[in-house]
């Protein structure tokens, strides 16, 4: 019932305001927003590269309203890159972006987001690296897929995102299942309405064992997006009827989630990416992780009564 009271609070301007200057939070969003800058998660790529796992880097921030806002996420992305260059990681560090932080709702915005995250794929690609493109609300999709395949044209290792709860997410995977295209499949973290969206998580399950088999039996490069146990080891199984060897595939998991079981499935011989977000505009992105678990929101309040 929580959650999707807290995504309504995750798109409101007051609720931002609130909570981004509550005392105790900055402690709270530590937990899964581990920096605001590039200084601050040098050190915890270098970590967690260390222990064998991949990563793919968020600068945290979505739906800006002036372009200004879109050239200064750009610029954001190629200070992390010019850092990554001197690491020389290669794909082990990837970008994930958000299209709405490059202002695509903005008027003209499509133009303007596709013009600034080429830039962004075109500095990964000099440093042997790629992006994906994370999937926001609905509305927005159609342009997001513009924008992949447009520059998937030039990189055609440019990754997506696909979100199990939409009625629409079964015929784009069928599109997207083919040779050298890299999708990653999670639940849906936005609060999207009945006509577009399953409401109920059993549907969602359903739903999201159906895409990653066809994901999974196509030729492209699966990423499994989840922290569920039982789909993890669904996975393991698709992929394995499927003929997958280990290095054909990937999990994904969230920076702060589940931590041990990111160690666990790299240490079985899997690729195991962790998504690492940082930055100051953390509240969106903080937002959704309460609202996937009651338990984070409890916490999060006890910490400002306590205080
Ligand atoms: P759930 O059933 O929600 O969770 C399974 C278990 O994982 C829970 O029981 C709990 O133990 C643990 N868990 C899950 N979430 C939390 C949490 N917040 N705090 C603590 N424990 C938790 N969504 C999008 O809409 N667009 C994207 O581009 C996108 N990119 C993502 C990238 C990655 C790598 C991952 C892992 C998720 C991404 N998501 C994205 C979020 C996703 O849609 C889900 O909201 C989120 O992953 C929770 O679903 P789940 O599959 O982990 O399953």
């Amino acid at each position: 019932m929580l959650g999707p009271v807290i995504l309504a609070a995750s798109r409101s301007d007051r609720m931002r305001r609130l909570i981004s200057a509550a005392p105790v939070t900055k402690q709270v969003v530590d937990r899964f927003i581990p920096g605001e800058t590039v200084d601050d998660i040098v050190p915890i790529i270098k970590d967690l590269t260390g222990k064998g796992l991949e990563l793919t880097m968020d600068v945290v921030g979505e739906d800006i309203t002036t372009p200004e806002q879109s050239h200064a996420a750009r610029d954001a992305y190629l200070a992390l890159i010019d850092r990554l260059a001197v690491l020389d990681l290669g794909e082990q560090v990837e970008m994930s972006v958000k299209l709405s932080m490059f202002g695509q709702a903005l008027e003209g915005g499509h133009e303007l987001a596709l013009a600034n995250v080429r830039q962004v794929v075109v500095a990964a690609a000099a440093i042997g690296t790629t992006v994906t493109l994370d999937a926001e609300d609905h509305t927005t999709l159609d342009s997001m897929f513009a924008i992949h395949e447009e520059l998937r044209k030039d990189f055609p290792q440019t990754g997506c995102v696909i979100q199990a709860y939409l009625f629409r997410t079964e015929a784009d995977a069928r599109r997207l299942a083919a040779a050298g295209s890299r999708v990653r499949l999670v639940k849906g973290a936005y609060k999207e309405p009945a006509e577009v969206a399953y409401q109920n998580k059993h549907e969602i399950d359903k739903a999201y064992v159906r895409i990653l088999k066809i994901l999974m039996e196509g030729e492209g490069y699966p990423m499994i997006g989840s922290h569920d146990p039982r789909l993890i080891s669904i996975a393991q199984e698709l992929a394995h009827r499927a003929g997958r060897k280990p290095d054909e595939y990937e999990f994904q998991m969230l920076y702060g989630i589940r931590g041990d079981e990111h160690l666990r499935l790299a240490a079985e011989g899997h690729r195991m990416r962790v998504y690492t977000a940082y930055g100051t505009d953390w509240y969106g992105y903080f937002m959704r992780r309460l609202a996937e678990k009651p338990a984070n929101l409890r916490f999060f309040v006890r910490s400002m009564i306590s205080k």
